[in-house]
């Protein structure tokens, strides 16, 4: 990336903190012995995993015991589904709509070869969970229930206390995929009422390939691969650079409340000035999830009838960097299936971009994107009337 970049990324991934490279480097090059070696060096290894553990159980608030170590939130989400079916002798799986790909393609997956059966919560019009919904769809006959802490595209917060609530009136276990919360809110694992919970260390400056599905204790929750390591919960060599750089991510996090707070509400006022000033200078401009309880560094927005391609293409000619949607279906030609479960037509759906910030944007930054986006785009939203829905992408195709 040029050093003139303009990075508005952030919920696909982040840039490694110095002290995690650093963490890394560490792991490589010193603590290279295998944490299960009973020799000397094999029993530093061990040391130095222990103590990363502790770091990150630290930031997360839960016991150390709690943490198993995995290769990222995709593995913790499978970790965490597939450990569920027939747990209690139950084989319903209740989740949101607005889960991530990888949730929903898992549960479409064990629902066709492992005979669960699914419950999909909606989404209302604004991003939110339809908590009456859910209510009637966590029955006694549900093992799991996995809803996300914050949704990956809208950043809007997910009621995590009332579906705990909700779960355990019923017998059930509560999964929460906090994968976009920690790092830009405060995330307690004590405190929530989830009984897993699955994070993941590139989203808060740490590496990629490495996170942590949390098991609240007392649960023997089933191995997805089978091992001695992480009390048998989880096999396999731990990938140690990786878990230390998570460490030293996880430590560089972990602030008082108010630092939170500062933070937060920085990040905020510079996303919401973003967004006022595309809205008013771009009219037709539509942000989703404005008004819900939201993470401060989201925005997700369309322009008129523009497709996502063309604004995306626009932001690169600007040196601005940002995704239609999840990073990874970003391909643009699938609509986003959080925004079509909250009831966004296709071809509005087909123009959404996200623009996610981090506490590194600067407010010359924003200055930048507000007096360069509006010039890229406002000709092409004065389109004659018979061109505006939807727009041409960048090959010239009417999508
Ligand atoms: N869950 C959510 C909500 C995410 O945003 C992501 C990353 N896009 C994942 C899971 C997958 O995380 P990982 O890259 O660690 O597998």
């Amino acid at each position: 990336m040029s050093t003139d970049s303009v990075y508005l990324d952030s919920n696909a991934t982040t840039p490694p903190l110095p002290e995690v490279v650093e963490a890394v480097m560490s792991g490589l090059s010193e603590h290279w012995a295998n944490a299960s070696s009973s020799h000397a060096m094999g029993q530093s290894s061990r040391l130095v995993l222990a103590q990363a553990r502790g770091h990150v159980a630290r930031f997360l608030n839960c016991k150390p015991a709690e943490v198993v170590f995995t290769s990222g939130a995709t593995e913790a989400n499978h970790m965490a589904l597939r450990g569920a079916v027939g747990f209690n002798g139950r084989h319903r799986l209740v989740l949101s709509a607005g889960e991530h790909a990888g949730v929903r393609k898992l549960a479409d997956s064990l629902e066709a070869r492992a005979g669960v059966v699914l419950g999909w919560i909606g989404l209302t019009p604004e991003g939110g969970l339809d908590a009456r919904h859910a209510a009637e769809l966590i029955t006694d006959e549900v093992s799991l229930v996995s809803v996300m802490a914050a949704n990956n595209e809208t950043g809007v917060l997910m009621p995590i206390g009332e579906m705990a609530r909700l779960a355990h009136a019923q017998g059930a276990l509560l999964h929460v995929d906090a994968t976009q919360q920690v790092g830009k809110l405060p995330f307690d694992f004590g405190r929530c009422g989830a009984d897993l919970v699955s994070v993941s260390a590139h989203k808060f400056g740490g590496p990629k390939g490495v996170g942590a599905l949390i098991v609240r204790q007392g649960l023997n929750w089933p191995a997805l691969f089978q091992g001695s390591q992480e009390r048998g919960r989880r096999g396999g060599t731990e990938n140690l650079p990786g878990i230390l750089g998570m460490a030293a991510a996880a430590q560089s996090h972990t602030l008082p409340v108010d630092a939170w707070m500062q933070r937060a509400t920085r990040v905020g006022a510079l996303r919401d000035q973003l967004e006022q000033g595309l809205m008013a200078r771009l009219p037709g401009t539509v942000v989703y999830g404005i008004g819900q309880p939201r993470l401060p560094n989201t925005s997700y927005l369309r322009f008129g009838m523009l497709h996502a391609d063309v604004v995306l293409q626009r932001l690169e000619q600007l040196g601005v960097m940002a995704s239609s949607g999840a990073a990874c279906s970003s391909s643009g030609q699938e609509p986003s299936a959080v925004l079509r479960a909250m009831g966004v037509p296709r071809a509005e759906a087909l123009c959404a971009i996200r623009l996610s910030l981090s506490p590194a944007t600067t407010h010359e930054q924003v200055q930048y994107v507000l007096h360069g986006l509006p010039q890229a785009l406002a000709p092409l939203m004065e389109a004659p009337a018979g061109l505006s829905a939807p727009t041409v992408s960048p090959t010239g195709v009417f999508a």
